[in-house]
């Protein structure tokens, strides 16, 4: 009866190796634990022994159950596994992670540098929070001057302050280094405004400025255009306007065609065909004085562009809060 015993269970492991589905297993379940299984003719013969091997060879079968149930457990959990592997469709196509995008105004704000660093210009930076000096004494604002008053500017303290435009950074710039200078500056800016479709207390500006001898207003000009027609297209004007800043003298508005109509007229150019785009002029002397530039010897241009309004001319939005309230269904829809 050992014998088989011993058999039994060697037959046992060589069956289950060749074990290859759920149901071979099946198969040598009930061979083995079935009532009619090796397991019970095994306990029947036992009364056939010698009463004396009896318990000794109880405890042999036994141990030889729970072996055979503990290997048919193990390989059932491993046909379970194998089977909820095979439930992955590998044809389905694969989950996209979400990737981010870039905001619409760093989009503008680089291919506005892109346009300008073909032409030699570098990019220049500055702080948002500026002194009086920088954001408006060099800049050849008067001491009384409207601008500096309350109602536009944020002040922090009498002599410092959120920066209104980006201009101090020709400053910052013209008296670290010596003409000629040719650089935009790209930044936020900030005004005491109540935010609606079209006002917000910060927004975006480029500043740029070229400074060398005989700079002339034809040059601006022509850089201006230009950009029009890199940025919108080749059938878009620039029209300048006489107009007055403090630090520069000509001073002038520039209006491109309207890029809806393309100079026609239509309803948001109300019927004028022109759009507002911003200022430019020639560097004031006084500035070139602040910043101790000959203005004898050295002529240059500035202008500022808003990267907001371009934007929104570009991408045809009609509300400059939308650039900054994060809707991720607004935002999702550049690139
Ligand atoms: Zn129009």
């Amino acid at each position: 009866m050992e014998n088989s015993i011993d058999s039994i269970k060697n037959n046992f492991l060589d069956e289950l190796n060749s074990v290859r589905n759920a149901q071979d297993l099946e198969s040598l379940r009930i061979k083995h634990l079935g009532r009619k299984g090796t397991i019970q003719e095994l306990y029947s013969k036992l009364k056939d022994a010698d009463p004396a091997d009896r318990p000794g060879l109880g405890k042999e079968i036994n141990a030889l159950r729970t072996i055979i149930e503990a290997e048919l457990n193990e390989a059932k959990s491993r046909y379970a596994v194998r089977k909820s592997r095979q439930k992955v469709d590998l044809t389905l196509p694969g989950r996209t992670p979400s990737v981010g995008r870039k905001h619409p105004l760093t989009l503008v704000q680089e291919e506005i540098k892109k346009y300008f660093s073909r032409l030699g210009f570098s990019v220049a930076d500055g702080p948002d929070v500026e002194t009086d000096f920088f954001n408006f004494a060099a800049l050849n604002f008067p001491e009384n001057h409207p601008a500096r008053a309350m109602q536009d500017t944020l002040f922090i303290t009498e002599n410092i302050l959120l920066r209104t435009h980006t201009s101090p950074v020709q400053i910052r710039t013209m008296m670290e280094q010596k003409p000629p200078v040719r650089i935009i500056a790209p930044g936020r800016v900030y005004r005491r405004d109540t935010p609606d479709a079209s006002h917000s207390p910060f927004f975006h500006q480029i500043e740029g400025l070229f400074v060398d001898k005989r700079v002339s207003f034809g040059h601006l000009r022509a850089v201006i255009q230009e950009f029009a027609r890199y940025m919108f297209g080749a059938d878009i004007h620039v029209r300048f306007r006489p107009s007055f800043f403090p630090f520069t003298e000509p001073s002038m508005e520039y209006d491109f065609n309207c890029i809806f109509c393309r100079g026609k007229g239509c309803k948001v150019c109300k019927y004028t065909g022109w759009i507002e785009i911003s200022g430019a002029g020639m560097v004031h002397p006084n500035v070139f004085r602040a910043v101790g530039y000959d203005p004898d010897v050295i002529t240059g241009y500035a202008f500022g562009m808003g990267v907001d309004r371009i934007a929104m001319l570009k991408y045809n939005i009609d509300d400059i809060r939308l650039f900054f309230e994060n809707d991720m269904r607004f935002l999702s829809q550049f690139n």
